[in-house]
């Protein structure tokens, strides 16, 4: 297993095509808007080398028998499932924000699953070539952009449908070595920060979608892939000489477009082509488990934020008060009903037929429809608790200025026994989290990431059992003659 400065290490030998603010960053590894997003990705490597994790951050692989970083493992239980959301708890609490690595533990656990049952039907060996993938992707301890989104053009049109084909990724070319596809995967977590990208349809198909229907792997730096950085709520504070005004310095999200023009893929990396019948399961699979990861890492930086409202109450003086009191209450009452959901549909997995763990569907969806809203109201409350300051307060470099830094220190003092610096601190944290480059993976990537709040709603009306609802009911009103 790698080391996180080995990780670090890692990623400057790519030559990762990346462009951010109409330019092409040569060194993203050290670009300063970059590099938090780099350092929360480190912090996955690390933990998994102190004792104390070992448990949480480690498994033993079932291809290789060898002990492996949990991000790269094919869970072999629910024990497993329910270790992956402790974890993601865990990193969030440590970060405060996206640490990025799951979204392609994710997409292994369901392409896994998903390309045994291909092979059943259709006699193709994608299985055992994901198998070998996967032996490479756990010997070398690599970091892997699981990535599904499409830019999907016009949402009422199927892909085959849109007038630029290449807004959905597609096969352009089947040649006798692999495969030449095109198009580009946007809103992709982490992958500036991955060595590799392994690709997953967006959405159930039909016959004519076929040339749609594709999951493969390349590294992130192949010929014909491009990056364009997402650029996040105040995120050129990152680009101060000071610190204090970002918030979380050292930690941060990234999301970037994809973009592949014409890239070969080599038939060993190839997962999926043209089976359309097989596009609905894997996205179903793939979304259950990144729905059922918002049960972890979300609920992790909620107790982040939750530990940052209660240390504002104090410093203004009025942890007492008992409105605050409550407040705090219910902001750990909505937390912990997030980690309930994520707790839930981990034990409630079952088995897969390639023998891996799939999540409970209808659970995790309902995990993630709460957690398009529950965050939200967390917010609201460490907003409230922290009072209008933490958004008019003046820069971190008026506190240290010879003319008004006396000023900005005797006006905005709380409780006198606090230094006002750690009460400015406090309060750019949860600037950061509510609004700011953290809020990218707290608030709105809680909405829309993992699908948004209608691709739940559509999953728990189908699972839902309304009808068997309605015999229970029916028979204790005695309608039908069903009554004793
Ligand atoms: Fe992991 Fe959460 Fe980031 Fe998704 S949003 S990659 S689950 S930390
Ligand atoms: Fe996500």
């Amino acid at each position: 297993m790698m080391t996180g400065k080995e990780y670090i290490e890692s990623l400057r030998k790519l030559k990762t095509v990346v462009y951010l603010f109409g330019e092409r960053v040569e060194n993203f590894v050290d670009h300063p808007i970059i590099r938090p997003s780099i350092n929360s990705v480190a912090l996955t490597y690390d933990m998994a080398q102190e004792p104390e994790y070992r448990e949480l951050m480690t498994a033993v692989s079932n291809i290789t028998g060898e002990r492996i970083n949990r991000f790269c493992h094919i869970h072999q239980s629910t024990d497993d499932l329910v270790s992956k959301i402790k974890m993601q708890r865990l990193l969030g609490q440590k970060t405060g924000s996206c640490f990025q690595r799951c979204v392609g533990m994710d997409a292994f656990n369901a392409i896994y699953s998903t390309t045994y049952e291909i092979d059943e039907k259709y006699h193709t060996q994608y299985h055992e070539r994901f198998r070998k993938y996967m032996e490479y992707v756990q010997k070398n301890d690599l970091t892997v952009d699981g990535a599904m989104t499409d830019p999907k053009g016009n949402r009422k049109l199927s892909p085959s449908e849109q007038k630029d084909p290449d807004l959905y990724v597609h096969i352009v070319e089947k040649r006798e070595d692999g495969i030449i596809v095109t198009g580009a995967k946007a809103h992709q977590t982490g992958a500036v920060n991955s060595h590799e990208q392994l690709i997953m349809p967006t959405t159930a198909m039909k016959e004519k979608d076929k040339a749609y229907a594709v999951s493969f792997a390349v590294p992130s730096d192949a010929e014909g892939v491009l990056m364009i950085y997402g650029r996040q709520s105040c995120d050129t504070r990152k680009l101060e000489e000071t610190t204090m005004d970002c918030g979380n310095c050292m930690y941060g999200g990234q999301e970037a477009l994809v973009v592949f023009d014409r890239v070969f893929v080599p038939w060993e990396r190839v997962f999926m082509c043209e089976e359309y019948d097989f596009s609905g399961m894997l996205v179903e699979r793939f979304a259950g488990y990144h729905r059922q990861s918002y049960g972890g890492c979300k609920v992790g930086v909620g107790d982040v934020l939750i530990g940052a409202a209660a240390t504002a109450a104090e410093y203004n003086g009025v942890e007492g008060a008992s409105h605050i009191k409550d407040k705090l209450i219910e902001m750990v009452h909505l937390n912990e009903t997030l980690y309930c959901c994520g707790i839930a549909c981990s034990a409630q997995g079952r088995e897969t037929k390639a023998g891996n763990y799939q999540i409970d569907t209808l659970l995790a969806n309902v995990c993630k429809q709460n957690v398009t809203r529950f965050p939200y109201e967390i917010s609201r409350l460490a907003e409230d608790i922290a009072g209008g300051l933490m958004v008019t307060m003046p820069s971190e470099k008026d506190f240290h200025s010879p003319e008004i830094g006396h000023i900005c220190r005797k006006y905005f003092q709380g409780d006198e026994r606090v230094d006002t610096m750690d009460r400015m601190r406090i309060l750019r944290l949860i600037e950061n989290m509510t609004l700011g480059t953290a809020a990218v993976g707290y608030r709105t990537e809680s909405m829309h990431g993992a699908g948004s709040p209608q691709a739940q709603r559509i999953i728990i009306g189908r699972q839902g059992k309304i009808a068997e609802k309605k015999e229970l009911a029916k028979k204790l009103a005695g309608i039908n003659g069903q009554s004793d």
